[in-house]
């Protein structure tokens, strides 16, 4: 490791409050910082806001050069930062490479390429013709400053993709990283004040709850929070409360469809992977399979047979598939789901206990089927590594059980039928759907990630993701400044009735009808043509509504 943990031996000022990260294989500390005392939060704003005033001030090329430099530390440190995010998360270091830097790497990329694209004002087409005197168009301005609270899972891609698409569309930003990965967050900060950013565009602060409660207090101006529903809920509040706009990207319960044609050997690999990548703590993990009958047996054993080769330990060993869970407090959780489903006639085919000789938070990768909808792991989120499997009589049943979920994050079919695959995803309530793989999608960043119902609302990542930092706003020029309008004041000469037989040409139901309002006396709309001062009436645009 060439960085030191930070300060994991300093002695605690009287006063302070630390965040401490704990490496979940062995429950050992691993870095430790202090928590950003709520009073200082109203100077962190005025630093922020007065870094966020120059920086929309440069141009688009120099944003991105800000970002182009990031990618280039991020490169260059590639090493350190995964070795700082399997110490805090636990996960294997082919995981952290994949997930969390690939990613990172290419969101700078596509931000860098694509920014001046998505974000150059858009044309506006008219079509009404009495408006047609009025040239419009979109300008994605910076927000201003906005607030990222982030979660422990995916410690470091999660606040890079909002981080990146923040500051590309001129903002500044305040991150609150897990009280659990404290040093993977300061890295964010340490890599973007690395490449250059002025100081107090890109601030950290560290801490829980009333961290968050209290950075919503102090207005930003978007809050984009990851993390559970519960939490959500919380802070969804707190920005209704203070008027804040906010994305919400929750949790899920993605479900899985396997149809009789689908290749089962690679629908197999894919539940388990799906199901136990990051220890299964990944929003989009594979939580529930609904299998069609025919081939339940076989997708059944072969995710089995595949779960017992998979290597469970912790990251110090390169040969891991899978490390520990991150507490103990999210393993009882699992345990009393899986309880509840046992209870209730469910049965465990291999896993379903701790693994207390590999550490403190070992679960063993878990199958479990003869499953169904009353059982609490059907419904809730499992957030562990457990894949659950219910037989189902065919496609029809199993769109209606994947869709009889309070979550709609994301959903995965089956299928050697691209047709037909394309017709179940469509029959989906979630914010995406693979066919024929899992969860991969979060990695292309093209790709917007979000869900609906309990999974929250708006989008990250892709062209939505990055409008999502912006405020749309809609500038409208008029061509004939100099007439005045035929709906301003003055409604005497016939108005009424020129604004009617213009109805009629544009509305009426029949093209005959529409043609006889053109075609009779041209003189009749006349009074819609008023110059400015013409009228005898005075012409003042106000108070019209
Ligand atoms: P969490 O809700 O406990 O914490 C998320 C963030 O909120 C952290 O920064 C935490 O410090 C803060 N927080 C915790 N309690 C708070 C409170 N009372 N008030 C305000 N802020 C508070 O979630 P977690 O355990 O870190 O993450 C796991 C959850 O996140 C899972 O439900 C998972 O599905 C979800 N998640 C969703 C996505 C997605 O993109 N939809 C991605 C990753 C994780």
């Amino acid at each position: 490791m060439s960085a030191p943990a930070p300060s994991l031996r300093k002695s605690p000022m009287p006063s302070a409050v630390f965040v401490e990260s704990v490496d979940p294989s062995t429950g050992e500390g691993v870095a430790r910082f202090e928590a950003v005392q709520v009073s200082t939060i109203p100077g962190v704003f005025s630093r922020a806001r007065e870094a966020q005033s120059s920086w929309a001030a440069r141009s688009l090329p120099e944003r991105c050069e800000l970002l182009r430099r990031f990618q280039a530390e991020l490169f260059d440190r590639r090493e350190e930062v995964a070795e700082v995010i399997c110490r805090e998360t636990g996960k294997p270091r082919a995981e952290a490479i994949f997930a969390e830097i690939m990613f990172s790497l290419d969101t700078a990329s596509f931000l860098v390429r694509n920014s001046r694209r998505f974000l150059k004002p858009q044309r506006v087409p008219h079509h009404n013709w009495a408006l047609k005197s009025k040239r419009g168009r979109l300008y994605y301005e910076p927000l201003g400053v906005v607030a990222l609270i982030t979660p422990w899972n995916y410690p470091f891609a999660i606040p890079v993709g909002q981080v990146l698409p923040a500051l590309a569309a001129g903002n500044a930003v305040l991150l609150k990283p897990s009280e659990l990965t404290p040093w993977t967050g300061a890295l964010v900060a340490e890599l973007a004040e690395r490449a250059g950013a002025p100081s107090g565009l890109v601030q950290v602060l560290q801490g829980g709850g009333e961290v968050t409660a209290a950075i919503i207090d102090a207005r930003p101006d978007k809050v984009f929070f990851t993390g559970s529903v519960e939490t959500g809920r919380k802070v969804a509040e707190a920005c209704a409360r203070n008027l804040i706009p906010s994305v919400l990207e929750l949790g899920g319960k993605d479900a899985m469809i396997v149809l009789a044609d689908a290749n089962i050997d690679k629908a197999s690999s894919a539940a388990i992977w799906g199901g136990f990548t990051n220890c299964g703590q990944a929003c989009l993990s594979v939580e529930r399979v609904y299998v069609e009958e025919a081939v339940a047996e076989r997708f059944i054993s072969l995710c089995v047979e595949k779960t017992k080769n998979l290597r469970v330990g912790s990251n110090a060993d390169s040969e891991i598939d899978i490390g520990p869970m991150i507490r103990n407090k999210e393993i009882e959780r699992v345990e009393a789901q899986l309880l509840d489903a046992t209870s209730h006639g469910a049965k465990i085919l291999i896993g379903g206990c701790r693994m207390p000789e590999k550490g403190p938070n070992f679960f063993a990768p878990t199958i479990i089927t003869s499953v169904d909808h009353t059982m609490r792991l059907m419904r809730e989120e499992t957030f562990g590594p457990v894949v659950a499997i219910q037989t189902v009589a065919g496609a029809d049943e199993a769109v209606r059980l994947a869709n009889d979920s309070e979550f709609g994050l994301s959903a995965s079919v089956w299928t050697r039928n691209a047709k037909r695959g394309r017709e179940i995803a469509s029959r989906l309530r979630v914010g995406s759907v693979m066919v024929n793989d899992v969860a991969s999608y979060y990695s292309i960043t093209e790709a917007p990630h979000g869900g609906c119902g309990a999974s929250g609302w708006g989008r990250v990542h892709s062209r939505l993701g990055l409008l999502e930092m912006t405020n749309v706003k809609y500038i409208d020029e008029e061509l004939l400044p100099h007439f005045a309008k035929p709906w301003w004041y003055g409604y005497r000469d016939g108005v009424a009735q020129a604004a009617d037989r213009f109805t009629e040409m544009l509305f009426a139901p029949d093209r005959k009808r529409r043609w006889k309002a053109l075609a009779s006396d041209p003189r009749s709309l006349r009074p819609l043509i008023k110059k400015s001062g013409a009228s005898k009436s005075p012409q003042t645009g106000t108070g019209s509504k």
